[in-house]
Formats: structure tokens, sequence, C-alpha cells
């Protein structure tokens, strides 16, 4: 197989999951919004966490998430979480700004 047809085939499978996602429609739940209060952050995400424990491709967008050091809710994951897990965010200015406290 050639490389170009085993990167086509990789990206619809990587594609592939995402059409499964019990998150479709739920942004709102999954990202903050601009200045997003630490209490709104904590009762949002407990909602995006309960829609991940019902979605069939949790692992693979957790593992995803982890991969492509991702910002916002993947896999049932906070970026937060994600970072104390070894899965660095690029630019962790939000991190820091919420450990400091
Ligand atoms: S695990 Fe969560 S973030 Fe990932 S696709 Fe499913 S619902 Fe969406």
């Amino acid at each position: 197989m050639a490389a170009v047809e085993i990167l086509i085939t990789r990206e619809q499978t990587d594609d592939e999951w995402m059409r499964r996602a019990a998150c479709k429609g739920l942004t709102h739940l999954f990202f903050p919004a601009p200045a997003e209060r630490p209490q709104a952050r904590e009762r949002r995400e407990a909602t995006a966490r309960q829609v991940c424990a019902g979605c069939q491709v949790n692992t693979t967008c957790q593992e995803y998430a982890r991969d492509h050091h991702e910002y916002g809710f993947w896999g049932g994951e906070s970026e937060d979480e994600r970072h104390a897990a070894g899965y660095r965010l690029i630019a962790p200015i939000g991190v820091r700004a919420r450990s400091a406290g």
C-alpha cells in the first residue's frame, strides 16, 4: 500500500470515530465561553463528563486529545486532567492560572 493510501485510510479512520460522537451539537459544553468563572466551568465540565460517559468512542477520543494536545473537554477529560496526566498542553496558560489559586 502506498504511503498516500495509508494516510488517506488513516484520515478516514480518524474522521470515522468523530461521526459517532455523542457530543454533536453540544460544543458549548466542551469548550469554555470567554471569561468563564470557575464555578461555571465545574458545572459545564460535570455535564460534559456525563455525555462522555455514554459515548461509544470515549477511549478513541481521549487518546486523540492526548496525542494532539487539545484544549477543552475530550473523552471524559478536561485539559487540566490531561495536563496532569502528562499530556502537556502547548501553551498551558489557563492551567497555570487555575492551579496557582
Ligand atoms: S468522548 Fe466525549 S468529547 Fe469525545 S466524542 Fe464522545 S462525547 Fe464527544
